[in-house]
């Protein structure tokens, strides 16, 4: 497979945004509802989720991926990549007054504060998942140094998030996609990223280590659903689980890898399961996009007759970050 920069790029958001868009209609649903109303392979076709809107629409996952990668795009000589994030992220604030997209409490609160979180001074005590999925376009324009990935990809995650919980995963999955640009399969990329989650010290890496350790070590032959549930925290108020940074990329990382050669399979393993649909699936697909380009994504589309929603800007924003240079 030869895959240029460009393609690795453009399938990293494309990816990302198939994924966000295939989990949400099931989002808030457990496995055996998704079973009851999607038959026994689960939801394979992005489904209406709101009412009014088209099949192929993109949730706040997608939304911050997206300002993520214009933050950064705002950025050649003038002034910090993570300045220009925020200022991105207060106008996804206000653009989602009027069009929600089921935004995240800590994203919401946190920017409503009008400060930018840090990992020197948290903003609170947010733990979810509304870093890692927005972090994957860091990892695209950092992908000549993976350790700027990392530093670039938890900062990124702290303008909201204040714990190690929330930020560590945001760093790792951007360390991970720019690992895969240099060439790194993915058990590779994953590896060397837990390394560097590992050299933060203990108490600061402890969840993230273990969960990807347990996503590394997970028999690939177990059902799906087990071990999503041995893989998710399990939350008081919500079925199952992803809806914390370091569960979401636990799932992420292992539906990617029980189906390394197929990225839409991954991507549809990474939805069906009982917790944070959009956000696993959008996981998923950047791993999986940034390895096999946007090629089977599309295809898929386009033989569903699905259009994806701002198919055509992450397209170009894919194609501007792969000729970005810090
Ligand atoms: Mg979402």
């Amino acid at each position: 497979m030869n895959i240029d920069t460009k393609a690795r790029a453009v399938g990293c958001m494309i990816g990302a945004a198939y994924g966000d868009a295939l989990g949400a209609p099931v989002e808030f649903m457990s496995y055996e509802e998704i079973v009851a109303k999607h038959g026994a392979e689960g939801i394979d076709v992005p489904d209406v989720r709101w009412e009014g809107l088209p099949p192929g629409i993109i949730t706040d996952d997608t939304q911050m991926a997206m300002a993520t990668a214009n933050g950064i795009l705002d950025s050649p000589g003038q002034g910090d990549v993570l300045e220009n994030i925020f200022k991105r992220y207060l106008e996804w604030r206000e653009y989602i007054r009027h069009n929600r997209r089921g935004a995240g409490k800590t994203c919401r609160e946190s920017l409503d504060s009008g400060v930018m979180g840090t990992i020197e001074k948290p903003l609170n005590e947010g733990k979810g998942c509304g870093g890692v999925m927005r972090a994957h376009p860091v990892g695209i324009a950092f992908r000549e140094s993976p350790e700027r990935a990392f530093e670039i990809g938890m900062r990124s995650g702290a303008i909201t998030h204040g714990t190690p919980e929330a930020y560590v995963p945001s760093g790792v999955i951007a360390s991970i996609v720019s690992h895969i640009f240099f060439g790194a399969t993915l058990e590779g990329a994953a590896k060397m990223a837990l390394v560097q989650a590992e050299n933060l010290g203990e108490e600061k890496s402890r969840e993230t280590v273990n969960f990807l350790k347990m996503a590394l070590d997970a028999a690939t032959d177990q059902a799906v659903q087990t071990i999503h549930d041995k893989l998710s925290v399990p939350n008081a108020t919500m079925k199952g689980g992803g809806w914390l940074g370091y569960d979401a990329l636990a799932i992420g990382l292992y539906a990617a890898r029980v189906s390394l050669d197929d990225p839409v399979k991954a991507v549809k393993i990474a939805v069906n399961h009982s917790g944070d649909s959009d956000s696993t699936g959008d996981i998923t697909g950047a791993m999986m996009g940034a390895i096999f380009g946007p090629e089977p994504f599309l295809k898929e589309l386009d033989k569903t007759g699905i259009a994806l929603e701002h198919r055509e800007e992450l397209i170009s924003m894919g194609e501007r970050l792969a000729i970005w240079q810090p």
